[in-house]
């Protein structure tokens, strides 16, 4: 089936690799020509485990091109994705200028039927938007030609994206059309075959599903780390409470890891955009400012142990960091904890000399140049001549360090680990000071 895809971001090159892999012929659209002409090059953007062999493998074959020509990409595909960025507008609520930008272009050259399918995060009310905008614009220019807006909102975790979009968890078409349905379910079929993934409902209610999740998922996190401080203020381990706890089934174990705050290109700004609409309908999201501020709270805690450590002491010290994408996997930096951690460190004067497997190109494009940044080859590199450790992202290469490599690079051996990734007395019994997220020291 043709296929286009707008937006060649994790979602849209992602999704449209996966669907070309299956043998539907796609055809990717972008604004930026730097991105395009390096795809068409082989160079693939972002990192995400599996993407590249799987883009090259599928542009080899004539399945999967780019491309910034509008024109070409509209008349190609008889399915349009839109998969562009939904950015957190001044007042937190989505910003939806690409989105209709997108519509304005599908309508502009559009001279068949086409299927819409929304894919970005959007607020509930954005396919009747969609609808409007590309009504108005065929109008506009004199045309009467069909088409219809499903929403389909993305569940890809980055990180695992690849996997997720192959092995879909639940594929979720937000239409009320008999027909539309049955063009998606064939588009979709490749990916649907152990047992039906399909959950069909009307737009509205697949709008505000990918809201409620991420919200939802947000939520766990705030709730663990809320907990994660009354542990660590009442003289409780958080690990064995979360252990305690997630056997209960109704509870489970998934995604109830206390940590240094969620970050990310999709819970801040989901989180937020849900309140803004809520705010909109005269509807006050308790919960939901609850977990925003719990996590606003929690980016602090690092520097906050730190800070405990050294007595306020921290002028002219050097901090190791590990880690610096917002989890492990990626090289995303939007929202990551390690950022605000940067930021405080070097508010009271100290350098930071920072590793990540990934992110460090990333870390360089946002800071630039600057003499309290050092980004080191090597996590034990990051080590030399440090005060301190503190870990952001719990990246699988952290999980067993040389920890007397540790104590002999630090001239204050402490490990400050946001992601609860050793046993306390195991390193402190190293002779290494240990501040880990609600298991004993307080601040
Ligand atoms: P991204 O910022 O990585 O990519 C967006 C791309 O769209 C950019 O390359 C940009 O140049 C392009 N673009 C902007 N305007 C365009 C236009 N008019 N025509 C063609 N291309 C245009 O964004 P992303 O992370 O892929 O997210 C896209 C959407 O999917 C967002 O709404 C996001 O919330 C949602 N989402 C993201 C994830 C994730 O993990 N990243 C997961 C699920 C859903």
């Amino acid at each position: 089936m043709k296929v286009t895809v707008f937006g060649i971001g994790y979602v849209g090159l992602v999704q449209g690799a996966v669907l070309a892999s299956v043998g539907h012929d796609v055809l990717c659209v972008d604004v930026d020509q730097s991105k395009v002409d390096n795809l068409k090059k082989g160079l693939i953007p972002i990192y995400e485990p599996g993407l590249t062999p799987l883009v090259e493998e599928n542009v080899a074959a004539g399945r999967l091109d780019f491309t910034t020509d509008a024109e070409r990409a509209v008349n190609h595909g008889d399915f349009q994705f839109i998969a562009v960025g939904t950015p957190p507008d001044e007042d937190g609520s989505a910003d939806l200028k690409y989105v209709l930008s997108v519509a304005e272009t599908i309508a502009t050259h559009m001279q068949t039927p086409k299927v819409v399918i929304n894919k970005s995060t959007v607020p509930v009310g954005t396919a009747d938007k969609v609808t409007q905008k590309i009504s108005e614009t065929l109008q506009t220019l004199s045309k009467s030609v069909e088409f219809s807006v499903v929403s389909n909102p993305e569940f890809l975790k980055e990180g695992a994206a690849v996997n997720d979009c192959l092995r879909p968890d639940r594929i979720i078409i937000g239409t009320s059309d008999d027909a539309v349905e049955e063009k998606m379910r064939e588009l979709y079929a490749p990916f649907n075959r152990n047992h039906d993934k399909i959950i069909v409902m009307d737009v509205r209610s697949a709008e505000l599903t990918k809201y409620a999740a991420n919200c939802m998922l947000a939520t766990k996190i705030s709730f663990m780390n809320e907990m994660s401080n009354l542990a660590e203020k009442l003289g409780a381990d958080i690990e064995a409470v979360r252990h305690g706890i997630g056997s209960d089934p109704r509870i489970g174990y998934q995604f109830i890891y206390p940590g240094c705050g969620y970050g990310g290109s999709c819970f801040p700004k989901d989180v937020q955009a849900l309140i803004r609409t809520a705010n909109a309908i005269g509807h006050k999201p308790s919960i939901l400012e609850a977990v925003e501020a719990t996590n606003y709270a929690q980016k602090d805690k690092l520097f906050a142990y730190l800070s405990d450590f050294f007595n306020g002491d921290l002028a002219g010290k050097t901090v190791a960091l590990w880690g610096l994408s917002f989890k492990p996997n990626t090289d995303d930096m939007r929202e990551a904890s390690s950022r605000r951690f940067m930021e405080m460190a070097w508010e009271a004067g100290m350098k930071v000399q920072a590793f990540d497997p990934e992110a460090m190109e990333e870390t360089q494009r946002i800071y630039g140049q600057r003499d309290d940044l050092v980004l080191v080859g090597t996590k034990e590199g990051a080590l030399k001549g440090a005060d301190a450790l503190v870990i952001c992202t719990e990246w699988s290469q952290f999980r067993a360090p040389d920890f007397a490599l540790i104590k002999s690079s630090l001239t204050t051996p402490v490990i400050i680990d946001g992601r609860n990734m050793f046993e306390p007395e195991r390193v402190e019994d190293k002779g290494i000071a240990y501040y880990a997220i609600g298991r004993g020291r307080s601040v």
